[in-house]
């Protein structure tokens, strides 16, 4: 393994002078990626700095609009076993329930979760073959190779890959922010800018830049949080990535949609809004089966398949109308 120095951060203001500073440092929380990353010698920096002391940034806490402010450094077992986020956005913690292990999820944090790094075999194989996200310039091996699991909306011919985090799918349907504290203090990122797409820079997964750390992730209240479902489709029930997921999360008035979110894991470089199917079906009865499926037909027009994944057209459209049809049964 490569070699390297730990320290460990007592506040965020050094970690964060630390990290502006030294291009060779990077921040270690669960340890859960990173640390396989460094094994499989993907990422070799030469000083970890463990931010697991970093005081509050454990906590769960309630924001003055009834949504949630969780910390970065909450651990993913601890925040699906929360009862307000079970009772407010099951969601999130049926999203974190699905990820994992129990054994990882006591270990792994929020902040390292939706910083975790795609599980393109082509890149965390680290064999000789070309993978611009590895080494940018060299090619992307999956456009036309073994793509089966890999992205049919927003890839560029530089990188196929998809995000591989299952709760930043429900952040990115509830429209949470990511909340970062740099160089020139704090600032909420929108979930939806806060991943990069691949377009001819695949190498950098987010917008974050050098000083900056994620302090916690905001949830703000929605209506459509408390009838919120998660589905995951994978190849195996348990200890599996995503095939395909879908976050819901609707407002009814006990019978027709009044407003829906709706993200998909699985299908791209980042968490997918299906946002013409969202408005597509505002208005819907329930119990309408072909009117709901017409309107999240809407969002797959868009759709491109690679060689292997054509699959995913159809299943991503049934697991929505599935997730969609649990989250009403909610309402
Ligand atoms: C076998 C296996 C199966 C898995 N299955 C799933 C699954 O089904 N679904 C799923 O969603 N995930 C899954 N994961 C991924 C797992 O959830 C992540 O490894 C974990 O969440 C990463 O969190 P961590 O705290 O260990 O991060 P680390 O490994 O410590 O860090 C990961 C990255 O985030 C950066 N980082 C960490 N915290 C911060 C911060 N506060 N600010 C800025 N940067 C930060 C680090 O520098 C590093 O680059 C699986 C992992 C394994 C090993
Ligand atoms: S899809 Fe992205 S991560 Fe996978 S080989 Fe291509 S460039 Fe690398």
């Amino acid at each position: 393994m490569h070699p390297f120095v730990l320290t460990r951060a007592d506040d965020s203001a050094s970690a964060i002078a630390a990290h502006s500073q030294d291009v060779q440092l990077a921040f270690i929380a669960g340890g859960t990626d990173l640390v396989a990353l460094m094994k499989d010698g993907m990422e070799l920096p030469e000083r970890l700095l463990d931010i697991n002391g970093l005081p509050g940034t454990e906590r769960i806490e309630e924001l003055p609009d009834g949504g949630l402010r969780i910390g970065a450094l909450a651990r993913m077992s601890d925040v699906a076993a929360d009862g307000r986020v079970r009772a407010r956005f099951p969601v999130i913690a049926e999203a974190l329930l699905f990820s994992a292990s129990g054994q990882l999820r006591n270990m792994a944090t929020m902040g390292g979760n939706i910083m975790q790094r795609t599980r393109c075999a082509y890149f965390r194989d680290g064999d000789a073959l070309p993978c611009n996200k590895r080494e940018p310039g060299s090619g992307c091996s999956a456009l036309h190779g073994l793509n089966r699991n890999h992205a049919i909306f927003g890839w560029s011919a530089s990188c196929v890959a998809t995000h591989p985090s299952d709760v930043a799918v429900a952040f990115a349907a509830l429209d949470a922010n990511v909340i970062v504290r740099g160089r020139v203090g704090e600032r909420p990122i929108p979930f939806a800018e806060f991943y990069r797409p691949p377009s001819s820079t695949p190498e950098r997964d987010n917008v974050l830049g050098r000083g900056d750390l994620i302090v916690a992730i905001e949830v703000p209240a929605r209506p459509e949080g408390r009838a919120s479902h998660y589905l995951k489709v994978r190849d195996r029930q348990s200890y599996e990535f995503a095939l395909v997921s879908v976050a819901a999360a609707v407002e009814t008035d006990g019978e027709r949609l009044r407003s829906v979110r709706l993200a998909m894991g699985g299908v791209a470089h980042k968490p997918w809004r299906l946002l013409a199917a969202e408005r597509a079906l505002r208005g819907i009865l329930l119990g309408n089966t072909n009117g709901l499926r017409s309107a999240i037909a809407q969002s797959f027009s868009e759709a491109r398949p690679l060689t292997h994944n054509g699959f995913k057209v159809e299943l991503s459209q049934r697991a929505a109308l599935r997730a969609l049809l649990t989250a009403g049964a909610r309402a």
